[in-house]
């Protein structure tokens, strides 16, 4: 579950960006920062990513950093291309934007309704640790709190997949990273900020079991996301 807590270097850290202190989940937390730097824009989609650079701004050598991409390549986020050298994935296009939420708006709707009919005290434990609201405004950095929140909001989103029961519409969601993609278009606190307000309601959706009630709190989280999103292609 370590997805659902801020990376222990992060606590004490004035600048996620920053210095990274050595310790014994190096490799971690080199992935942790790079990510952050992705997510919120500090290297903008298509940038080239220089590893040299990363070795001077983060303190570490290159094994943990080429580590690091590697795994970000795995995850859609990164881009290596031979004789060049690793880039930051580039930004998804309009049309592929529109596709993706006419995809989740088909499936996910359904899926909480299915969810809150399978829905039980420990699931609805797990949806609420998964969905982020707990954690609002720590104090944390804003990039590493906005990082985190895209890997939450996928979490949270996955469970309620697996609880609706159907592992091939997960599966297929799963398959498109759409949470990094998604939140990648713009790094601003209203994307999170009421999103975890959306993620509320679809809680007391699930606490009452009410399939109507999460179905219809699906579909307004993904509209009101999408539209938070469409002033990126402006
Ligand atoms: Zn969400």
């Amino acid at each position: 579950m370590m997805q659902n807590r801020t990376p222990s270097i992060f606590k004490d850290a004035p600048d996620a960006a920053g210095f990274i202190p050595r310790n014994n989940s190096l490799a971690g937390s080199v992935y942790e920062a790079i990510f952050a730097q992705l997510m919120s824009l500090k290297i903008p989609p298509g940038a080239r990513i220089n590893v040299d650079n990363l070795v001077r701004e983060l303190n570490v050598s290159q094994t943990p950093i080429r580590e690091a991409l590697g795994r970000l390549a795995g995850e859609g986020l990164v881009v290596k291309t031979h004789l060049i050298g690793y880039s930051a994935a580039p930004q998804i296009a309009r049309r592929r934007f529109d596709e993706l939420y006419h995809l989740r708006l088909l499936l996910e709707p359904d899926s909480a309704a299915r969810a809150a009919i399978a829905m039980d005290d420990e699931k609805l434990k797990i949806l609420r640790e998964a969905a982020g609201v707990m954690g609002r405004r720590d104090g944390t950095d804003e990039r590493v709190r906005y990082s985190t929140f895209a890997r939450q909001d996928a979490m949270f989103h996955d469970r309620i997949l697996e609880f609706a029961g159907n592992e091939l519409i997960r599966e297929t969601l799963n398959h498109q990273h759409t949470h990094f993609h998604i939140f990648r278009l713009m790094f601003h606190s209203r994307v999170t900020e009421e999103a975890l307000d959306e993620h509320e309601a679809l809680l007391d959706a699930f606490a009452a079991a009410d399939p109507a009630a999460a179905e219809k709190a699906m579909r307004v989280h993904l509209e009101h996301s999408r539209d938070r999103l469409l002033p990126a292609f402006d």
